[in-house]
């Protein structure tokens, strides 16, 4: 029984399995990558938009509290740090900027746009 043909078949029957296994994850991963890519996104958006308004409650608290008027622009050194609204800056998840505005206006991201009646107003979407 122990002759070359054995061996050869198993090798022809493994390198098959093998074949068929990389094909199949290949499927896997073109079904599955733009799942991921899309829930990210999802995230990142959520993400986004949680900052948003964190970032218009904390100029509502400084606007409040050194009695600014609708004109007026905080700064970042108004809003974050030790003793202010919040400890540290807040980062954009998918690396935007954050421009506060005047308190007239809500913050506005570089990706995630601004929230126009209680909607995200997307600059992406706007184009
Ligand atoms: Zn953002």
């Amino acid at each position: 029984m122990l002759n070359g043909n054995g061996l050869a078949i198993a090798g022809l029957v493994m390198g098959c399995t093998s074949f068929l296994m990389i094909l199949v994850i290949g499927m896997l991963a073109a079904i599955a990558v733009p799942d991921f890519v899309r829930a990210r996104a999802a995230a990142q958006q959520a993400a986004g938009a949680a900052n948003l308004k964190a970032l218009e409650g904390a100029k509502g608290i400084w606007a409040l509290e050194h009695k600014k008027q609708d004109w007026d622009t905080p700064t970042d050194n108004d809003l974050f740090g030790d003793g202010k609204s919040m400890r540290e800056k807040l980062v954009c998840p998918a690396g935007g900027t954050y421009t506060l505005n005047p308190m007239r206006e809500p913050p506005r991201c570089s990706v995630h746009g601004q929230f126009k009646d209680g909607e995200l107003n997307r600059p992406d979407l706007n184009r």
